[in-house]
Order: C-alpha cells, then sequence, then structure tokens
C-alpha cells in the first residue's frame, strides 16, 4: 500500500508531518506534497486546500504523479444529522455533491455519464478507519455531502436534509475526491470530526474547535489506523 492522507487545512493535518519518517517534499501545481514512511506504512501527505476542485486536482495528482494507491481524506465537517455532536467522527459509508443539478437532463445529484448520484466509499479501509477512529471518540458510519459552500445558516442545513434524510455530515471536499478514487479505480475512505452544527452558530464553532480538538483527533485516528 502507498497511502495518499489528504486533508484541506493545515490544523487537519497537524502532527503527522512531524511523524513521516524519511521525510521528502515535493512542490507541485501549487501543493506541497511529502512523502516519507507513516508508522512502516508509505505515505504521502498533502493539504488540497479548500473546495471540491482543489481537492479533486490533488487526488489526481496523488494517484498520477505519486503513485498512491489508497486514499484517505482526514478533515473537519459540519454535523447533518441531530444525533451527531461536535465531537463525533463521521466515517463514510457514501458521498453526495450536494450542489451539483444538472436536471432537466440529469436526476438532480447524478453525475452524468457516470449514472451515479452518490459514490461508495471502500469497505475495507472504511472498517479500518472506523475501528481506528472508535478508539478516539463517537463515531457514526453514513452519507456525507461537498459542496463548494460553507454552510452557516439554519435554513441551509434544513433544506439540506430535507433533500437528503440520511445525511450526517456536510464539508466541502469529501465527494470530489469520491469521484475522481471512483473513476481511477483507487480505494479511498473520508473521515470528518464534527467541528459545527452547520447553523448560525457555525462560523465561530468551527475556528474555536479546529484550533483545538480537532487537530488532535486527525493525529489519533491515522496513528492508530496505520498501527492496526
Ligand atoms: N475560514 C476558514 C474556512 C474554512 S472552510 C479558513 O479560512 O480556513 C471549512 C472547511 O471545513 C472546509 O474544508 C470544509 O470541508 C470543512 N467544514 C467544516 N464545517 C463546515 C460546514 N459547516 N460547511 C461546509 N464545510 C465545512
Amino acid at each position: 500500500m502507498r497511502l495518499g492522507i489528504i486533508s484541506a487545512l493545515a490544523e487537519e493535518q497537524h502532527g503527522l508531518l512531524e511523524a513521516l519518517q524519511s521525510p521528502s517534499r515535493h512542490f507541485y501545481g501549487m501543493r506541497e506534497y511529502t512523502t516519507g514512511k507513516l508508522w512502516e506504512i508509505d505515505a504521502v501527505c498533502v493539504l488540497s486546500r479548500i473546495g471540491k476542485v482543489a481537492a479533486a486536482m490533488t487526488a489526481a495528482i496523488l494517484v498520477e504523479k505519486f503513485g498512491v494507491t489508497h486514499i484517505i481524506f482526514t478533515g473537519v465537517a459540519g454535523s447533518g444529522d441531530k444525533n451527531v455532536n461536535v465531537g463525533d467522527i463521521v466515517v463514510a459509508d457514501t458521498l453526495i455533491q450536494h450542489d451539483f443539478d444538472a436536471s432537466p437532463l440529469f436526476p438532480r445529484f447524478e453525475i452524468p455519464l457516470t449514472g451515479l448520484s452518490s459514490f461508495a466509499t471502500d469497505v475495507a479501509l472504511t472498517e479500518r478507519l472506523a475501528g481506528a477512529a472508535r478508539q478516539v471518540t463517537r463515531v457514526h458510519r453514513g452519507l456525507i455531502a461537498s459542496g463548494d459552500q460553507f454552510i452557516g445558516k439554519l435554513t441551509q442545513i434544513q433544506a439540506m436534509k430535507a433533500d437528503l434524510p440520511d445525511l450526517l455530515a456536510v464539508e466541502m471536499e469529501g465527494a470530489a475526491v469520491a469521484q475522481v478514487c471512483f473513476e481511477l479505480g483507487i480505494p479511498f475512505a473520508v473521515i470528518r470530526t464534527i467541528s459545527d452544527n452547520a447553523n448560525d452558530d457555525a462560523a465561530v464553532d468551527f475556528m474555536h474547535f479546529i484550533k483545538t480538538v480537532a487537530s488532535r483527533y486527525a493525529f489519533d485516528v491515522i496513528h492508530n489506523f496505520c498501527k492496526a
């Protein structure tokens, strides 16, 4: 396995670069890719930056230029369900692009020419990641939605939940990585620590959380994953 680990923000990657043994840094396409050994696993860590295009580009480069065979996205997200609390972790089983709408030509949410409106994560990788996360905090499994919007209004998250009743978390990159991995045949998984409730308090909660809990969780989960 050569594992690509993507995060959007520096806080989400906190500690991982320091843990990489024999690190080697490579600049490409406005991003820094660091290769090395992460507790015996051959790994490449990178910050995608924010949003679906940024994440898609990063995933494709990881595969095509750095030869990764598996990808994990680790980051934070807003809650999409009343049972999913700040500090919980959501591990995706499926991901959807909530802002994709080519109707009436295609059903809403469907990605043209794939026939799919959601992409499933790799079962083995997801099981291993969920096991690693359960040692850290409460874990939920299910649907994550991604779009090029920070969801910070109660009315926004309520409308999304009405359209996607199974929704557990909302963020800005996961489903883009999912589509790239689907198209390239790369097993992938997405894990998100809940930083906010995607409501009117989201921006303030997010800023606080990212600096405190999120960075430690991300590190602990990846550590457990690599040692498993
Ligand atoms: N002000 C921040 C912007 C971060 S955008 C900054 O300058 O760094 C939010 C990031 O966290 C995205 O990468 C997204 O994937 C995730 N996220 C957390 N809460 C979210 C929410 N409520 N809606 C959408 N994305 C969210």
